[in-house]
């Protein structure tokens, strides 16, 4: 023992973890991990959040609208969000971003007439321009909380998937007023050195114990000492040999011991690099340490 760590992506309030959340978080302390960032979706998971929060004093909140969620949330979550952002627990923005990998069944099986986020398509013209109005919609949404990131001095938890260019089209003007972390990072060296390059950091998931995640092993050796953190992404991406199973925040040492393996450090040297960069992006004195 003696290592710190800390879980910088769970979804505690998810519906997996309603049943036995105390023995999870307990089962976290018992392994090093001492605090944990419970990431919202949405407004109404972004609330559950923040009363986790406020329920645990080892958990802290992030408050967003998540790039998937933006055509069921629409682009009025901003006053809600606002209010939300003002508790002491909430440690940052997110998780926003731009993400073109899972693309909405209502887009899917858009046919001619049908009625897209108010948009009246006609013909494939029409299809196009909807495609067009449902990536719109993701940045406007992204844009609007990396303003209401630096609005309130904080930073930003960003999920980027199959939009690498256009996200960071969206987030370079930023640099120097907001940073943000690459949750889930599986790029290339070369890209995390880009995302470095602008101020930001990435975070590495359980993932990297996966057989054919080499690439990631490759970039968790490459990236400065101060330039990761780490995560689980809990429910999701349980790491070897729990693969396939919950995950949990308890799993951030089996993912800090793969980061050390890769780096070819020791799990202290890991937990003590990646904690101190986590205590610098997210906003933990605005409440002050709990313990
Ligand atoms: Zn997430």
């Amino acid at each position: 023992m003696g290592v710190e760590l800390i879980d910088t992506h769970a979804h505690l309030d998810y519906p997996d973890f309603s049943q036995d959340l105390e023995a999870v978080i307990a089962r976290a302390s018992d392994a090093g991990v001492t605090r944990i960032i419970s990431i919202g979706t949405g407004i109404e998971s972004s609330r559950r959040a923040v009363a986790l929060a406020e329920r645990f004093p080892n958990v802290y909140a992030v408050v967003g609208i998540h790039p998937t969620n933006v055509t069921e949330e629409g682009l009025d979550f901003l006053p809600a969000l606002r209010e939300l952002a003002q508790h002491p627990k909430v440690v940052a923005i997110g998780e926003t971003g731009i993400d073109y990998h899972h693309v909405p069944e209502e887009l899917k099986s858009l046919t001619p007439q049908t009625d897209y986020l108010q948009f009246q398509t006609t013909d494939d013209t029409g299809r196009l321009l909807a495609e067009d109005v449902w990536k719109n919609a993701q940045a406007d949404a992204f844009r609007m909380q990396l303003d209401l990131a630096e609005e309130f001095g904080l930073n930003a938890v960003i999920h980027q998937r199959s939009a690498w260019h256009d996200t960071l089209a969206v987030l370079s003007p930023y640099t120097g007023r907001v940073r943000g972390v690459f949750h889930c990072f599986g790029g290339t060296p070369e890209e995390a050195e880009e995302v470095r390059s602008l101020g930001h950091l990435v975070s590495f998931t359980g993932i990297i114990s996966f057989k054919n995640a080499d690439q990631v092993r490759v970039t968790a050796a490459a990236v400065p000492a101060d330039g990761y953190m780490v995560e689980t992404d809990c429910p999701y991406l349980a790491p070897v040999p729990y693969r396939g199973k919950r995950a949990e925040p308890f799993h951030t040492r089996i993912v800090a011991e793969q980061v050390a393996l890769a780096r070819g450090i020791t799990l202290e040297e890991v937990a003590a690099a990646s904690s101190q960069t986590a205590e610098t992006f997210f906003r933990f004195q605005r409440s002050g340490r709990a313990s």
